[in-house]
């Protein structure tokens, strides 16, 4: 473990039973840093994030946070700020009464508290809601309030699991700014739990891809998509099509090893008409600057296409148009063939 590392977990181990929830976790996490744990339901994310706040203890392994061991500290005694899914806010009390709350608890003055408050509700953008109740607002609203009384004290770390996941679509792509925002200014060291590959892809610095209780890869948003580690990652994030290694669409390109899966991004896969054609096109769906089309090849391969939306137009392309799909060998991305 690198010894500036704001966050260093070390092989950290969670067995719940004889169930394996965690397993053998290390990472590293710097002052400052965004880091999205992004993997499907039930791979360890909340119960990973819950060992950093001491809501949970780890059956074997270390955690350290700024340098002090923390493992097995209640959490209490430990330096976060946590926002849940759903909005944990107390009802009976009013947006300022939440936020202020544990202002009051560390003995702060009136004036004190009511200057902390005026500054969270204008960050949070809520200045004049201060003397509303939580279910006068909306669930947007309601998170930006519990980001507020998260960061009240002013801890050196915030954890957020699945923070934007109850909220519509518009109102989740607006806060997944809203948070970046209000993080860069502070600059928090945040690790936010997502299963939205899109969402990690939008607001990380660094992606930590689980699955089944281990890290599979951990890298930046570019390198996941760009250069994912495994057919796992591949297939979580983003659209890939995956080609059978003896498909005679592959045969210009030259696969080293048996045993490997053949993989493209739907983005770099070309049609056109000029060329003798080798597929049909089975669906389409105009995705604003994109057309996403499905090409029927043959029996054993079905592609995925993504077009820019002008391109499409001008080839006068629709369902049951004959077309020629091809690719640069050099997109090819191979892959250890995973076992079932
Ligand atoms: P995620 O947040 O990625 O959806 P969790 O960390 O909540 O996943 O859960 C990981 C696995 O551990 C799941 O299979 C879940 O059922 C199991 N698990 C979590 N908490 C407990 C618990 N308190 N007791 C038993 N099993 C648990
Ligand atoms: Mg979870």
């Amino acid at each position: 473990m690198s010894a500036q590392s704001y966050l260093s977990i070390g092989n950290v181990v969670k067995k719940f039973d004889q169930f394996t929830a965690l397993n053998d976790i290390s990472l590293t996490i710097e002052q400052g840093e965004f880091v999205c744990f992004l993997g499907p339901s039930g791979c360890g994310k909340t119960t990973l994030l819950r060992a950093i706040a001491g809501l949970e203890l780890p059956t074997s392994g270390k955690i350290v946070q700024a340098d002090k061991d923390i493992t097995f500290l209640p959490p209490e005694q430990r330096d976060f700020g946590i926002v849940f899914q759903s909005y944990a806010l107390f009802p009976n009390l009013t947006v300022a009464d939440n936020i202020s709350f544990a202002l009051k608890e560390q003995g702060l003055s009136r004036q004190e508290v009511q200057a902390q408050l005026h500054k969270w509700l204008k960050i949070i953008d809520l200045p004049d809601s201060g003397n509303k109740y939580p279910s006068q607002l909306s669930g947007g609203q309601q998170q930006r309030v519990a980001l507020a009384r998260a960061l009240v004290l002013q801890p050196g770390l915030l954890l957020l699991d699945e923070p934007l996941s109850a909220l519509d679509a518009k109102v989740r792509t607006h806060l997944r700014s809203e948070i970046r925002r209000i993080q860069t200014e502070l600059g928090i060291t945040t690790i936010m739990v997502t299963h939205d590959q899109e969402e990690a892809l939008s607001m990380a610095d660094r992606i930590v891809v689980m699955n089944h209780g281990v890290i599979e890869q951990v890298g930046t948003p570019q390198e996941i998509y760009n250069h994912p580690a495994s057919e796992f990652v591949a297939r979580f994030v983003g659209s890939m099509n995956f080609i059978p290694q003896h498909h005679h669409i592959l045969q210009s390109v030259t696969l080293p090893t048996i045993g490997q899966t053949a993989a493209l991004r739907p983005e770099n896969i070309t049609l056109c008409h000029q060329q003798e054609s080798n597929a049909n096109i089975i669906a389409c769906e105009f995705l604003g600057p994109i057309v996403r089309t499905t090409c029927y090849v043959d029996e054993e391969l079905t592609l995925l296409v993504d077009l820019p939306s002008d391109h499409y137009s001008q080839l006068g392309l629709h369902i049951g148009s004959r077309v020629h799909v091809g690719f640069e060998s050099d997109k090819i991305q191979l892959f250890m063939a995973e076992a079932a």
